[in-house]
């Protein structure tokens, strides 16, 4: 390259990387990883950070989490590599309102024409395109997705006999209608609960008192910790790999370890103890700077 077109090209690429992260789009957690089955019709179709999951049944697959619209491409191709077909997608799922899980909403939509559901809180946020986020509006956007169904706590989205239950886990850092997805697989004869957290952690700047943009997150916060502790829990899975340690347990899965390292019900626990811990260190800090 001359260097007549480096002084064009440079400024150029610096413009748009700080456009990307103004938009909140990392794209180092958005590199392709190979997809695989967990167990029963549940199967990893996410990026190496942004976890993306497929439930295949006899009458098409729901997709849980988009990612970013950047993800899509991963995704498909992920869902292609296991055999299936992305436009037999017949709903599209989120564990949260924000761009690295719902940011590609509109795209799947587009490509499969899936019904989004979304749980009640984060129903307006993929409508308006992360607009009205009580932590993010402003600082990034992404293309508005039409909502077909507003969720509630508790409710089941059915497809060709799998039930995913969706329990309403608002109030942490992510958003105001966080959605933690159960489901029970049929897995070498056994019965198993599956649980995908939707998020716990607090993102930075969160205000958990005095809130003006979200008066009530004491209360959902301690409202979603009951709800977690009181889900039966085999298989553990998150929005993202690190919630539940997916390299390590990947590395075991696929040096073929029995049982499937990703039944981790002591996991599930530990996770959410230490979820609460640094929630609970948080409070007390803010409570001791406002005396
Ligand atoms: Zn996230």
């Amino acid at each position: 390259m001359t260097h007549r077109l480096l002084r064009v090209f440079l400024p150029a690429l610096f413009v748009l990387t700080l456009l990307a992260q103004k938009n909140g789009v990392n794209l180092s957690w958005n590199k392709p990883i190979d997809p695989y089955r967990i167990a029963g019709n549940v199967y990893y179709v996410g990026t190496n950070f942004l976890a993306s999951y497929l439930f295949v049944t006899p009458e098409g697959s729901i997709l849980l989490n988009s990612d970013y619209e950047e993800s899509v491409p991963l995704v498909r191709a992920s869902v292609e590599k296991l055999g299936f077909r992305f436009r037999d997608i017949k709903y599209l799922l989120s564990s949260q309102a924000h761009n690295d899980h719902s940011a590609g909403n509109f795209l799947v939509k587009e490509l499969t024409g899936a019904r989004v559901l979304v749980m009640t809180g984060d129903d307006d946020i993929i409508a308006n395109g992360g607009k009205g986020d009580f932590r993010f509006d402003g600082e990034y956007s992404w293309k508005p997705c039409k909502v077909d169904r507003i969720l509630h706590d508790g409710d089941t989205v059915a497809l060709g006999g799998t039930n995913l239950v969706a329990h309403h886990t608002p109030g942490h850092g992510h958003t105001k209608g966080c959605t933690t997805w159960t489901t029970v697989v049929q897995d070498g004869g056994k019965k198993l609960n599956v649980v995908i957290v939707g998020g716990t952690g607090i993102n930075p700047g969160v205000k958990l008192l005095n809130n003006p943009r979200y008066g009530s997150i004491v209360e959902d916060y301690v409202r979603t910790w009951g709800i977690l502790r009181s889900l039966p829990c085999d298989i553990f899975l998150g929005a993202h790999g690190n919630y539940f340690g997916m390299d390590d347990k990947l590395a075991h899965f696929k040096a073929g370890e029995k049982p499937n390292p990703f039944i981790d019900p002591q996991g599930y626990r530990d996770f959410i103890d230490s979820s609460e811990q640094a929630y609970l260190k948080q409070l007390s800090t803010e409570k001791h700077a406002t005396h």
